[in-house]
């Protein structure tokens, strides 16, 4: 069946019925089409229109880049049958509002990142990044191949949500402090900005920690509402200025992999067509792993560059006295909630037991190589 012309005109929020007028010659022997005039017939196809909410603003880099290219890609597959349109944080008004906003069905679709829904759920954050956890090719083993989607499912289900890999960092950056953090005592009454598990052991150790839109960060360091923050890393750090406030840079420990999320409303993906889940999915899945290499080429080029373009930005790591302090509050506090919810047990366990695996053969691969030919 050969079409001759598409006369689609999606609507907003609703499925469309269109026409396309196609040539009816399937099936007939190459000497009877030449014989016989294609006679013309109106075949109904739908195209659906949906609503994605995003935390990030319009036009922000590496994220929302991931974003549309998971939408182009999911339109050009489906032959248009299929549209996604992006809502950012300036239209809708609700950066860590996204959850809700899917499992109400207001938006088919939400990109965010699930420890922002600790709040709600402890058990979302797993699927994030969690401090001193695992590493990005490590992760995503676990997500495909270990039993992480699977547990993700299970958390986001009573969420009315289906959550899938949304693209990785890599390795964050520990954050940007306006002073040099030595002691222990220096982070008491430290206010801080940092998402996820790393708050919780933060916490432990005296800092007021608080989660802040992304939007609004800079504007919050820089009237004094906070001490230090964390963002990403040098892919997005240095384009945000807070090098200007805060000039100490830390090495991380708190978000090794940190990876984004797509959400989708379960019955809005139920009710799609197999063929269009397929694409939809297939499409997600490559934006996801394409924002991982993003984030790895820009933070590449931005880090060969760093001390020329910005030689006031001190590096720095925590003192080994700092990090253990961590390793242990962070032991501590797993086990905890562990022993508090058969559910956080269960993904812990998972990602425990697997990271251990895993790790043995990052020490003989890539942790090997590197040690050995670091010049
Ligand atoms: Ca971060």
């Amino acid at each position: 069946m050969k079409q001759l012309k598409h006369a689609m005109k999606p609507i907003t929020g609703l499925v469309v019925v269109v026409s396309l007028l196609t040539l009816a010659a399937c099936g007939e022997k190459p000497q009877q089409q030449q014989a016989a005039a294609p006679a013309e017939s109106k075949v109904e196809k739908e195209v659906i229109v949906w609503k994605l909410a995003q935390t990030w603003g319009t036009g922000f880099p590496i994220f929302g880049d991931a974003v549309i290219k998971m939408a182009d890609l999911v339109k050009e597959m489906s032959g248009g049958e299929l549209e996604i349109r992006i809502d950012s944080a300036n239209k809708h008004k609700a950066a860590l509002g996204i959850l809700d906003m899917v499992n109400a069905g207001q938006y088919e679709m939400g990109h965010s990142a699930s420890y922002y829904w600790k709040g709600k759920d402890p058990n979302t954050m797993f699927f994030s990044t969690m401090p001193l956890g695992m590493i990005a090719p490590e992760q995503y083993a676990w997500f495909y191949y270990g039993g992480g989607m699977e547990l993700m499912k299970k958390v986001y289900d009573k969420h009315g949500v289906y959550s899938f890999p949304g693209g990785n960092t890599g390795n964050q950056m520990g954050g940007w402090f306006r002073k040099e953090i030595n002691t222990l005592d220096d982070l008491d009454g430290l206010k801080m900005r940092i998402p996820g598990f790393a708050g919780e052991i933060l916490s432990k150790l005296g800092v007021v920690v608080t989660n802040i839109a992304p939007g609004e960060l800079y504007t919050a360091l820089e009237r004094g509402t906070i001490d230090a923050l964390e963002w990403v890393g040098p892919s997005l750090d240095l384009n945000m200025g807070f090098q200007k406030i805060a000039p100490y840079y830390y090495t991380g420990w708190h978000e090794p992999a940190t990876e984004l999320q797509f959400m989708v409303n379960k019955a809005a993906f139920d009710g799609l067509p197999g063929h269009l889940q397929a694409i939809l999915v297939t499409a997600m899945q490559f934006a996801a792993y394409d924002m991982y290499a993003r984030s790895y080429h820009d933070s590449a080029v931005n880090w060969a560059s760093i001390e020329e373009d910005y030689p006031d930005v001190k590096i720095r790591t925590f003192s080994p006295v700092i990090i253990a302090e961590m390793k242990r509050i962070n032991q501590e506090l797993l086990a905890e909630s562990a022993a508090a919810d058969p559910m956080f047990k269960e993904i812990l366990e998972s990602q425990t037991n697997y990271m251990k695996m895993a790790r043995k053969w990052t020490e003989i691969s890539d942790y090997a190589y590197l040690k050995d030919n670091l010049e």
